[in-house]
């Protein structure tokens, strides 16, 4: 398998640029897609580039999911120096030299911890109904996963409930992924988590105009490629529609992508 020469020819004008921000999201572009999320892992290939590239001190990492930005399976992935931007833009974190987490805490106001905890009532009702169904609770989203439930119309029934009842109601996003739907009561997106890490959060300032590239497979992943401007690179992951310039077939040709980012850097 190699890459595309158009993609190719993007990824060694991208790695030309003094700095680069590398931001990456977790489940089905690290690590394949697994039936127990707590089991997702990068390849071994994508976590030796990964290695190789946070070396380098110009090129920036993040990790851009819709899991909780503590989450162990994100903070096992990424090296010392990547930002971590979980819940989909609304919690940020940095993983120190030594491997600690910092993460900044999501401020949630008076309506939104009472909007969250009638959402953890009413999934747990829901979910109850449907054997295999679980509810993640995070920081400012209460999430309904489908993926384990054995009846596929029972699993597509319950997610579109999830959303008609609880969807819609004041205050509330809704997210329907890969046989999960979330509902959050915080307002980030992973655009503005492409928007944070291109200003260098935590703590840098980039030259101006420091080109991004964003890798993706799912829908809220459409925000971050929305958020891309010229000059940066969106990688799409798999099939659907997108707004990303390239494609690439599945996680495995992530980490050619890495590993080719990792030789140009000369790492
Ligand atoms: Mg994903």
């Amino acid at each position: 398998m190699t890459l595309h020469p158009d993609l190719d020819a993007a990824l060694v004008a991208f790695a030309a640029a003094p700095e680069r921000v590398i931001a990456l999201d977790f489940d089905g572009v690290l690590a394949p897609i697994v039936p127990r999320p707590e089991d997702a892992a990068p390849l071994a290939a994508t976590r030796a580039a990964l290695e190789r590239l946070a070396q380098d001190p110009t090129v920036h990492l993040g990790l851009v999911s819709g899991r909780a930005a503590g989450d162990p399976a994100l903070l096992r992935a990424a090296p010392p120096s990547t930002a971590i931007i979980g819940s989909h833009g609304a919690e940020q974190g940095f993983v120190q030299e030594d491997g600690r987490l910092e993460v900044v805490p999501p401020v949630l106001g008076e309506e939104q911890q009472a909007l969250l905890e009638r959402l953890r009532e009413r999934t747990a009702e829901l979910t109850a109904a449907v054997p295999g169904s679980w509810v993640e609770e995070k920081p400012t989203a209460i999430v309904v996963h489908t993926r384990p439930v054995p009846d596929a119309a029972a699993a597509a029934a319950l997610e579109q409930d999830t959303l008609a009842q609880l969807g819609s109601l004041t205050g509330v996003r809704a997210i329907a992924g890969k046989r999960v739907v979330e509902l959050s009561v915080a307002h980030a997106t992973k655009g503005d988590a492409v928007t944070l890490l291109r200003t260098g959060f935590p703590a840098r300032t980039l030259p101006e105009g420091t080109p991004l590239l964003y890798g993706g497979d799912d829908v809220t992943d459409e925000d971050a490629f929305a958020a891309l401007v010229p000059g940066d690179l969106g990688i799409k992951v798999g099939d659907g529609e997108t707004r990303a310039t390239f494609r690439v077939e599945d996680p495995a040709a992530v980490g050619q992508v890495l590993a080719r980012l990792a030789e140009l850097a000369g790492m």
